[in-house]
C-alpha cells in the first residue's frame, strides 16, 4: 500500500513505480478524500500495476473511483451503510452497479476493529467465528445487489487468530482470500509475525494475494511478500543459504553473504539455491543441495556444484567467480 497522499500524483506515482520495479503486483492506494478519488485517473495513466482503492465510508468516493479507472475497490458495505444489512441501501446498490459495469471486484476487507456490536456481543469479543460472521453478513449485501465479483480478507494483529479466520473462511466460503497480518508492527517483528501467519495459510494452500503490512518503508513490505513467496517456492528466485558458522570458520562470512546476496538480486530471478559456506572442509558437503556454493579459507576458496568442487580461486575474487558462474547459467 502506498503510504503518500495519493492526491499528490506526482508523488504517488513514483512510489507505485519504485514499488512495481522491485516486484510489487498490485497497489492499494487510500482514498480519504473526493481529491484523491479524483486523481486515481491521472496515476492509472502512468504506472503499470492494478490498482486497488481503499474506501470508508463515502459511497460518493467509492463511485468516483470506479469511474476513474481502480481495478478493484476495498469497502466494507456494512461501514459504507449501516442499514444495509437490515433494509435496502441506494448505497450499495450504486457501488455493486457501478463495479458491475466496470467487472472490477469489490474486496470486503474486515478487520478486528470493525467488528459489529452485536456479532462481538454474541461471540464474547473478537473470535474467528465473529470474524467470519461479519464477513459472511457483508458478502450477503452485495449478493442483495446481485454482486458476486467478491474477493475477502479478515485480518487482525494477532497471528493465530488470523490464521484460525481465514482457515474458517476457506473452509465456509468460495471467494477469492487476500490475506496478510494487519499492524504487523516494526520491520523486524512484523516479518516475523506476517511470515508465520502468510506462511502458515499459504501452505494450507489458502490465500490469493497477500500484503505484508510493516510500519517501515513500503519497500520492505515487499522485499519481505517476495521473500516469503520465494522461500515457499511460489516465485521464482534465487535462495540463498548461508551456514552460522562456527569455530573452524576463518572468514567474515557474514559480510561475504550480504555481499552475494545484494549482487544476487541484480541477477534474473530463477530457482537456484546459491551457498555461502565457512569452511573448505565442511562446507560443500553440509551444502550439496545447492546449485552453486563457496566456502572459503585462508587466503584461497573454493566453488562448488552440488557438492563437487568445481575451481578455486583467492579469496578476494572468490564472490566475482560465484557470481560469473552463475551468470552463466542463468543468461
Ligand atoms: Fe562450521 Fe564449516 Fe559448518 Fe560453517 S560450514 S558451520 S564453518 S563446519
Amino acid at each position: 500500500m502506498t503510504t503518500t497522499k495519493t492526491s499528490d500524483v506526482a508523488a504517488t506515482v513514483a512510489q507505485i513505480n519504485d514499488l512495481a520495479a522491485i516486484g510489487c503486483d498490485i497497489i492499494r492506494v487510500a482514498v480519504p478524500d473526493m481529491a484523491s478519488a479524483n486523481s486515481i485517473e491521472k496515476i492509472k495513466e502512468k504506472i503499470t500495476i492494478p490498482l486497488v482503492a481503499d474506501i470508508h465510508f463515502d459511497h460518493k468516493l467509492a463511485l468516483r473511483a470506479i469511474e476513474a479507472g481502480a481495478d478493484k475497490i476495498r469497502i466494507n458495505p456494512g461501514n459504507i451503510d449501516p442499514n444495509a444489512s437490515t433494509g435496502s441501501s441506494e448505497k450499495i446498490k450504486a457501488i455493486a452497479a457501478a463495479c458491475n459495469s466496470k467487472k472490477i471486484p469489490i474486496r470486503i476487507g474486515v478487520n478486528s476493529g470493525s467488528l459489529e456490536k452485536n456479532i462481538l456481543a454474541k461471540h464474547g469479543g473478537v473470535t474467528a467465528e465473529a470474524m467470519v460472521e461479519s464477513t459472511i453478513n457483508h458478502i450477503a449485501i452485495l449478493n442483495k445487489y446481485d454482486f458476486d465479483n467478491i474477493w475477502l480478507s479478515a485480518k487482525t494483529s494477532n497471528v493465530r487468530l488470523t490464521v484460525d479466520t481465514y482457515r474458517l473462511l476457506h473452509e465456509k466460503t468460495n471467494y477469492p482470500l487476500h490475506i496478510g497480518i494487519t499492524e504487523a508492527g516494526t520491520e523486524y517483528n512484523g516479518i516475523i509475525k506476517s511470515s508465520i501467519g502468510i506462511g502458515a495459510l499459504l501452505l494450507d494452500g489458502i490465500g490469493d494475494t497477500i500484503r505484508v503490512s510493516l510500519t517501515a518503508e513500503p519497500s520492505k513490505e515487499i522485499e519481505a511478500a517476495k521473500a516469503i513467496l520465494k522461500a515457499l517456492k511460489l516465485r521464482p528466485g534465487i535462495d540463498i543459504i548461508s551456514c552460522p558458522t562456527c569455530g573452524r570458520c576463518n572468514i567474515n562470512l557474514m559480510k561475504i553473504t550480504r555481499e552475494v546476496e545484494e549482487r544476487l538480486l541484480l541477477l534474473p530471478q530463477t530457482n537456484l539455491t546459491i551457498a555461502v559456506m565457512g569452511c573448505p572442509v565442511n562446507g560443500p558437503g553440509e551444502a550439496k543441495q545447492a546449485d552453486f556454493g563457496i566456502s572459503g579459507g585462508n587466503g584461497e576458496g573454493i566453488i562448488f556444484a552440488k557438492g563437487k568442487i568445481i575451481k578455486k580461486a583467492p579469496m578476494e575474487n572468490l564472490v566475482d567467480e560465484l557470481i560469473n558462474q552463475i551468470k552463466r547459467t542463468t543468461k
